[in-house]
């Protein structure tokens, strides 16, 4: 070209979708949409795809940032909707299964296992309240009722006519079912049931270790998966890490002919008139999309990506009905291996006083994943990853000493605490990393590091929680802060169904 030659701009690309964040839900509603023929774009501020289902590497070991009790892998009927994203782009994974979801550690010497075994999570729960067998097997049953309502369906957008009016006329029995739980909350459930009130702590605690609420502000749908499905898909554990999902995803989504950036942080969604229109990164560029996806928490999409000064009136009542919930102070181990003796489990949750299981460091979770996956670390080594909920307002206005201080004195607690279920920890440790609020928030990239909404006060089960369009025309919300919630199934089924609301919407 000669020097005189004009220069006439490439048109800029246009895209059918833009997805905002590469989480679990970002990933599924771009695998899906790309599996469908739109031509897709993520964009992620950080450097791998996951977010708080993503990874890092140190010396040897690698850590999974957060979640590591995997549902959704299970290989028949409709809730395995990680093995059916992966499916959807020709991807799978290999998993280990799990034999015990959690061994619990509860006040009054309350220890037992939740094994994948119906039958002999019911026999070990029945032992120690055998005055409640009947409310036993009659709540957990109950659970089942929902579970199997669910699973008899394709789980897809519950805001789209057409599927509904399909899904009623296939499955009209398990529709009623499920209408009927919508508004119900697992509490309400089990005392339907149960009476002993140190067993119906227990089923606090059942539902507070996912959900960070007790029963009595857990919607029953959620309960009714998640009790259920660890006994029929099981929890499995992706060989190399949690980090696999997100990455298996992203591979998919390229080979289907869409497009992934990372390092690619975007600052505001244009609008036009009200649309969404695309977005602009830090950096100044702006793409643009027939739709937009915002897989940032809402307080995130509308509260920084969006003028917060025109919040719709329908964000501002779902903020008075959610609220954030705490984020963790977390502590990646690497321990000497011959610390756990064999047969230990892989989940463990702590609790020495019912009375602060949802306070500030009140229960410890612990997932020793290399008990699964030993190639996770070197040679005679297990990753120990332990959390306890934490606000960022404990972590705010520290320099950089003071904060380093604090981070090493909330580990010393947790570590000492965790030395009643593995005696001798402080003496086998050979790596350690905590993660407070602050480093959630920054890497994450979730308004004050939080695990995602809980309800300011008891709500109509999942009545309250909301789909993925939202009051701003193009733009659609997915992840956690949408129906039916947190955890990497939940995101799945939330990844389903925005996108299949947005092909409907695009007529793919
Ligand atoms: C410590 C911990 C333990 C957990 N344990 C479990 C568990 O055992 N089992 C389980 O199922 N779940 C668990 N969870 C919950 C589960 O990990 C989350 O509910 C789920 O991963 C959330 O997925 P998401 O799609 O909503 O989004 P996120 O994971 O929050 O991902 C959002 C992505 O969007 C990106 N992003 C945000 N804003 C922007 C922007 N402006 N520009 C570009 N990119 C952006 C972020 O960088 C991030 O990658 C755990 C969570 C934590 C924190």
């Amino acid at each position: 070209m000669s020097p005189s030659t004009p220069v006439t701009a490439a048109p800029p690309q246009t895209y059918d979708v833009i997805v905002i964040g590469s989480g679990i839900g970002g990933l599924v509603t771009a695998t899906q949409l790309a599996a469908k023929g739109a031509k897709v774009l993520v964009l992620e501020s950080y450097i791998i795809p996951g977010g708080s289902a993503g990874y890092f590497e140190h010396e040897g070991y690698r850590f999974d940032v957060g979640a590591s009790m995997i549902f959704g892998f299970g290989d028949k009927g409709t809730t395995n909707l990680l093995t059916r994203a992966l499916a959807a782009v020709g991807m799978e994974l290999e998993t280990v299964p799990d034999p015990v979801q959690i061994h619990y550690h509860l006040p009054q010497d309350l220890t037992l296992r939740v094994h994948r075994d119906y039958e002999q999570f019911l026999q070990e729960l029945i032992q120690r309240f055998p005055h409640e067998a009947t409310g036993i097997r009659g709540f957990y049953d109950e659970c089942w009722s929902v579970f199997n309502c669910l699973n008899a369906m394709e789980l897809l957008s519950l805001e789209e006519l057409g599927y509904l009016t399909r899904v009623f006329f296939q499955h009209p029995l398990a529709c009623l079912g499920l209408v009927q739980y919508l508004p119900q909350n697992a509490g309400d459930v089990a005392r339907r049931h149960i009476k002993d009130p140190e067993l119906l702590k227990f089923i606090d605690m059942e539902c507070y270790c996912w959900s960070v609420v007790p029963a009595d502000c857990t919607p029953m749908i959620n309960a009714g998966m998640v009790f259920s499905d660890r006994h029929y898909g099981g929890i499995n554990y992706p060989k190399g890490g949690v980090g696999q999902i997100a990455l298996k995803l992203v591979e998919g989504l390229e080979k289907a002919g869409s497009t992934i950036r990372y390092k690619a942080k975007v600052q505001t969604i244009i609008r036009e008139g009200n649309r969404a229109v695309g977005v602009r990164l830090v950096s100044g560029e702006e793409i643009r999309a027939k739709r937009v996806v915002s897989n940032a928490t809402r307080w995130d999409t509308f509260g920084k990506l969006l003028d917060p000064e025109t919040q719709p009136t329908s964000e501002q009542r779902w903020q008075q009905r959610y609220r954030k919930s705490p984020s963790f102070v977390s502590v990646h181990l690497g321990v000497k291996a011959d610390l756990l003796p064999a047969g230990t489990d892989c989940h463990h949750i702590v609790l020495e006083d019912w009375a602060k299981m949802e306070d500030n460091e009140g229960t410890i979770f612990v997932s020793i994943p290399t008990l699964l996956d030993p190639s996770l670390a070197p040679p005679d080594r297990h990753i120990i990853h332990t959390f306890t909920p934490s606000y960022i307002d404990d972590w705010q206005d520290l320099d950089p000493a003071a904060y380093q201080a604090k981070k090493e004195q909330a580990a010393q607690r947790l570590i000492q605490r965790l030395e009643a279920i593995f005696p001798g920890l402080q003496d086998h440790i050979d790596y350690q990393e905590v993660g407070t609020p602050r480093t959630h928030r920054r890497f994450l990239n979730r308004q004050d590091g939080t695990y995602g909404p809980i309800p300011r006060q008891k709500l109509w089960g999942l009545l309250g929680m909301p789909f993925n369009r939202t009051a701003v025309p193009g733009l659609y919300c997915v992840g956690d802060s949408t129906f039916p919630g947190q955890g990497l199934n939940a995101v799945a089924f939330s990844g389903f169904a925005c996108a299949h609301r947005v092909a409907v919407d695009l007529g793919l």
